[in-house]
């Protein structure tokens, strides 16, 4: 008897590389095509950065046309 510890689940973070403990979801470009995208797994330190990338450039190009 007794109980079961469930093991911490780790993550690693597919930006840096990373051990960590909780992931974010990034899909890039989620404004167009974003189902054709593969989401990156990313660490909270990664993830605010991008985000902050992306927010501090205005409206991206249209690398299409
Ligand atoms: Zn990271």
């Amino acid at each position: 008897m007794g109980k079961r510890t469930p093991k911490p689940e780790w993550f690693v973070c597919e930006t840096c590389g990373k051990q960590t403990r909780a992931l974010r979801r990034d899909v890039l470009d989620e404004h167009y095509n974003a189902l054709g995208k593969t989401p990156l797994w990313n660490c909270e330190e990664c993830y605010q950065q991008k985000r902050r990338e992306r927010l501090s450039q205005p409206d991206s190009p249209d690398p299409s046309s």
